[in-house]
């Protein structure tokens, strides 16, 4: 297995079963993957849910993580947590999930299969991604050149609240 060197961000939410402790057991899961090193971690914030709007608010966090895996390895992993945490994958598309985790990007790559889209498709329009990715990389460019600054100057922070 390849050293950890390829910068990959990590999106994760929650709205079930107790949100903070999922992500933060997800954050400690991720720390276990192999050839995978934690670099760096936002705060939690809560945002509300996109749709419907009648489930919970959502807690939401960004990490960095270097890692040795592909992506398509890296994305087993982050399922295989997905699953230990409860999460079944039978719930209706943006619906309520103990925990969600969306490789958002993989090194400076575009990824287009069936089972990976990278960058993330929401990456560029979501406050509760934007946002918390901002606080760790503020000065990132997504593969197509276009820089973080530019994605955030479009988009909102109303209903972001950071938390921890
Ligand atoms: P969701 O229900 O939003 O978590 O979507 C999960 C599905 O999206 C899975 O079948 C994944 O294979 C697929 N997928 C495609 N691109 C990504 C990505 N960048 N990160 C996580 N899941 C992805």
């Amino acid at each position: 297995m390849n050293k950890p060197h390829i910068s990959c961000y990590i999106g994760l939410g929650s709205n079930l079963d107790n949100p903070t402790e999922q992500i933060q057991c997800s954050l400690k899961a991720i720390t276990s993957i192999p050839a995978t090193n934690l670099i760096a971690q936002s705060s939690l914030y809560r945002s509300p849910p996109l749709c419907p709007p009648t489930q919970p608010d959502y807690i939401n966090a960004v990490v960095e993580v270097n890692t040795g895996l592909t992506a398509h390895q890296l994305l087993t992993h982050l399922q295989l947590i997905e699953k230990a945490r409860g999460r079944t994958r039978t719930t209706a598309r943006f619906g309520p999930r103990t925990i969600d985790l969306d490789l958002l990007l993989y090194d400076n790559l575009t990824i287009n299969t069936p089972k990976l889209i990278v960058p993330h498709p929401g990456l560029s329009s979501r406050n509760f991604v934007l946002y918390p990715l901002a606080e760790i990389a503020p000065d990132l460019r997504l593969p197509s050149g276009t820089p973080l600054k530019d994605l955030l100057a479009h988009c909102s922070a109303t209903g972001l609240e950071i938390i921890k």
